[in-house]
């Protein structure tokens, strides 16, 4: 079948990496695509939230399956496009409803799902400015440190843990008031802080029925000692060693279980990637967050522990036949360093030439996936954003995933290049 894929990080690269595995796969053509993507597919101009112009290459192209990679088209509706109009809505699409999508696009709406559906979760309370008072009062009643988000979309900034109160309280007012993150902060949760290990899990869903897809843990911030700014991903390591089988039955009982059957229940369709960012406390699982898509670098840690066809779930997912599909995990491990251009997360230089990308990771226990990528009309490969590309390593054990994954970084360069050299150092000490 003919495919179109969506997106043009590195999560994507990772999945074209293994549509094109199967066997199921005629073509497969990404939009917009990066240099990575177009080794392995074909890489098409258009924007992820043109629906128009994905719709007319649908038809034109007869493609089968659409599979989303990032929020954005989810949030502004993309599903709901296809499914409104008859000329398209026989086709499958990877992604959940915009009302599914509310899951991540509000923080407030994903809290009160939560609270329906007795998923675990810190105890908050939600504020605008109409009872400002009441949050500062809130605010007041909680013991320290507490947690403030903008209720909507903030780029992963939306979110200040505050040592006091009167931090919280002056925090408060900033994102009301001033709207500190734009219309993302005219609502705001505040919740009480999780104390824990914090992990994340991944669902496919047909909106029924589930699997679930080896947990990962990811590195947030720009330094090493996980310090600095927060970033979109430094790196990422699966399986997670405090992740252990009672642990996830609890994850699974608590939390996918009732998230589903809640779905379900409240008729949202909901076809695709469910991300639970989760909190460990003591062994005890609580959701600190819920995303409709893969995380990205996290994809690039899991998908290669996915033994089964990956395509094949996907086409589960699509036809809701997911109860027939045999989900089988690899039992290595898998860790991703993500290189990114020097200055990110602030400004970066685009356009340097990059280095050492061919013909050195043969041996099957490194793999590249490309991000902010270009390919130049004289086949070189420049870079062309923040997040430049990573490179996952596999191995028996944390240590051998690991060294495998700096020795596949090291070969590549390109002016300023920067990685963080710490990936998976505290999940070697847990182990060790
Ligand atoms: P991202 O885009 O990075 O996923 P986000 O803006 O959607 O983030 P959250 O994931 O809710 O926001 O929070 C960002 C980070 O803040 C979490 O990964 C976690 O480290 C921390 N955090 C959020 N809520 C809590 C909490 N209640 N207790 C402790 N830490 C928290």
């Amino acid at each position: 079948m003919n495919i179109l894929l969506l997106g043009s990080g590195g999560r994507e690269h990772a999945f074209a990496w293994k549509i094109v595995q199967s066997k199921n796969c005629s073509r497969l053509f990404v939009a917009p695509g990066n240099a990575g993507t177009a080794a392995i597919a074909t890489n098409v101009i258009i924007s992820v939230i043109d629906f128009e112009a994905i719709s007319n290459f649908v038809l034109d192209n007869d493609i089968a399956l659409v599979v989303v990679g990032p929020e954005e088209p989810l949030v502004r509706g993309i599903v709901d496009y296809f499914i409104s109009n008859p000329k398209i809505s026989h086709i499958p699409v990877i992604g959940p409803s915009q009302k599914g999508a509310l899951l991540e696009g509000s923080k407030d709406y994903s809290k009160m799902f939560m609270q329906r559906h007795g998923v675990p979760t810190a105890a908050y309370g939600t504020f605008t400015t109409e009872n400002i008072e009441e949050g500062f009062e809130f605010i007041q009643s909680q013991a320290l440190p507490i947690v403030l988000k903008a209720d909507g979309l903030a780029a992963g900034k939306g979110v200040l843990i505050c040592l006091s109160h009167e931090e919280a309280i002056q925090s408060l007012k900033e994102m009301l008031l001033e709207r500190k993150f734009g219309e993302a902060s005219s609502k705001v949760v505040i919740e009480e802080f999780l104390d824990g290990i914090e992990l994340s899990i991944f669902v496919a869903t047909d909106g029924k029925n589930y699997r679930i897809l080896p947990e990962a843990k990811d590195y947030k911030r720009i330094g090493d000692g996980d310090l600095g700014l927060n970033t979109g991903g430094m790196g990422a390591v699966s399986p997670v060693p405090f992740a252990d089988s009672e642990f996830l039955r609890k994850v699974e009982e608590r939390i996918v279980i009732p998230t589903v059957k809640g779905l379900e229940k409240e008729q949202i369709p909901y076809v695709g990637f469910l991300f639970i960012g989760l909190m460990n406390i003591d062994g005890e699982p609580f959701v600190i967050e819920y995303n409709v898509r893969m995380g990205d670098p996290e994809t690039q840690a899991v998908l290669p522990r996915i033994k089964s066809d990956f395509l094949d779930l996907l086409i589960a997912m699509g036809n809701q036949k997911l109860d027939e599909y045999t989900l089988e995990i690899e039992p290595f491990t898998s860790t991703t360093v993500v290189m990114v251009a020097g200055g990110y997360p602030g400004d970066y230089e685009k356009g340097n030439k990059i280095e050492g990308l061919d013909g050195h990771l043969t041996d099957n226990k490194s793999f590249i996936f490309h991000a902010g990528t270009s390919l130049e009309a004289n086949s070189e490969v420049r870079t062309n954003g923040g997040r430049v590309l990573s490179v996952t390593g596999i191995g028996e054990d944390v240590e051998e995933a690991l060294q495998n994954a700096y020795k596949g970084a090291r070969k590549i360069s390109w002016k300023d290049v920067f990685y963080r050299k710490d990936i998976g150092q505290d999940i070697l000490k847990l182990v060790k």
